[in-house]
């Protein structure tokens, strides 16, 4: 078994310039949850040496929801998916840049602007263009990613002249495992995408999704492949199994896993974007504030289809923590929350029933 101070020295060798191994990365995934403080220790390390104490906070804008054409299993916006989602064509310009503005006022300083769909026309670029221009207009300061699926020759030029920072498009899992989650398209599909935006010159944001069936094995290749293309940034989700698409009712995830998914992650990548993504609340639970003493980045409030938590909460998460969102103001000196305790007026003593 791999002990404590191994996980340790690990980080150490990692800053020495020595790269995780698969082994490696296979030893945080399986260290014991009595381990879990050891490996959140050492992993924490990697992502205060590159990181400090700072929190990337983005922000969805989900430009057009549902109606698509592809089967991706694990979306609700898929074809065959019966999943009671929101389903609109394009937002206009002003609804984009009035979504947008909601979630920089949040704190956010990446809008990730993101539409369903197998991958963009010219005219969907010239729409998305258009927004970029809009919202770059009035906030000059904030980063822009698309998320438009599958790039054609030339599309990734266009988006970065417009103002485009990034382009995000998960090769989701292990190329041995892609063709078990969707077949309307390939693995090589997806890479060719990342390398398009790699060769444009924008910054490549690629993730993957755990918990749909995948092994330990598995997990490691994707965070090898990421490593490989060199991901600037990594979203992991954790699989959001919505009744009405295929994974429903699959649940492969605990708390304490899906920190330990986050750890090897940062130990792969140890000086890339490590962002939690969507199923947050829903896996990691009252982990949320462990994983960020490894993960450093996350998305505010809503997700495409799902609701998050309120943002104010996310905030209230980073500051708890002791982390600060990256390009926020110095924090004003603490001022105590006017809060006055509840009173207890139920349970013993009483004729209520108590919340027990
Ligand atoms: S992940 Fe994207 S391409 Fe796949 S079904 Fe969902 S919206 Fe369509």
């Amino acid at each position: 078994m791999t002990t404590p101070t191994s996980f340790d020295q690990l980080a150490s060798a990692i800053l020495d310039g020595k790269p995780a191994t698969e082994d490696d990365a296979l030893a945080v995934l399986r260290a014991h949850d009595d381990e879990l403080l050891d490996v959140v220790a050492a992993a924490g390390r990697l992502r205060r040496h590159f990181f400090g104490n700072t929190v990337k906070v983005n922000y969805l804008v989900n430009l057009k929801s549902g109606l698509c054409a592809e089967n991706c299993n694990y979306c609700s916006q898929s074809l065959g998916s019966t999943a009671d989602i929101l389903k609109y064509k394009w937002l206009q310009t002003d609804e984009a840049l009035e979504a947008a503005a909601a979630g920089l006022k949040g704190g956010a300083t990446r809008v990730c602007m993101v539409s369903s769909g197998r991958g963009p026309t010219n005219k969907d670029i010239d729409r998305v263009t258009d927004m970029v221009g809009a919202i770059k207009a009035e906030h000059p300061a904030v980063e822009v990613c698309a998320c438009l699926g599958l790039l054609k020759d030339g599309q990734a030029e266009r988006l970065r002249d417009a103002g485009v920072d990034a382009y995000n498009h998960n090769i989701n899992t292990a190329e041995s495992h892609h063709d078990n989650i969707v077949q309307t398209h390939t693995y090589a599909d997806r890479v060719d995408t990342v390398g398009k935006v790699k060769q444009a010159g924008m910054s490549p944001c690629s993730g993957l999704i755990a918990g749909l069936g995948e092994s330990d094995e598995q997990l490691v290749e994707a965070l090898f492949a990421l490593r490989e293309l060199e991901s600037d940034s990594i979203p992991v989700n954790f699989l959001m199994p919505f009744d009405g698409t295929p994974y429903e009712n699959t649940w492969e995830l605990e708390p304490q896993r899906c920190v330990k998914i986050l750890a090897m992650a940062r130990f792969v990548c140890p000086d890339r974007e490590v962002r939690i993504a969507g199923g947050r609340e829903m896996h990691l639970r009252t982990l949320q504030g462990l994983a960020l003493h490894v993960a450093n980045s996350l998305f505010l409030g809503d997700y495409l289809t799902s609701e998050g938590q309120a943002a104010e909460a996310d905030l209230e998460l980073i500051r708890d923590n002791g982390f600060v969102v990256l390009g926020s103001e110095p924090a004003a000196p603490d001022v105590p929350l006017e809060r006055d305790p509840a009173k207890r007026r139920r349970g013993a003593g009483t004729t209520v029933a108590p919340n027990a």
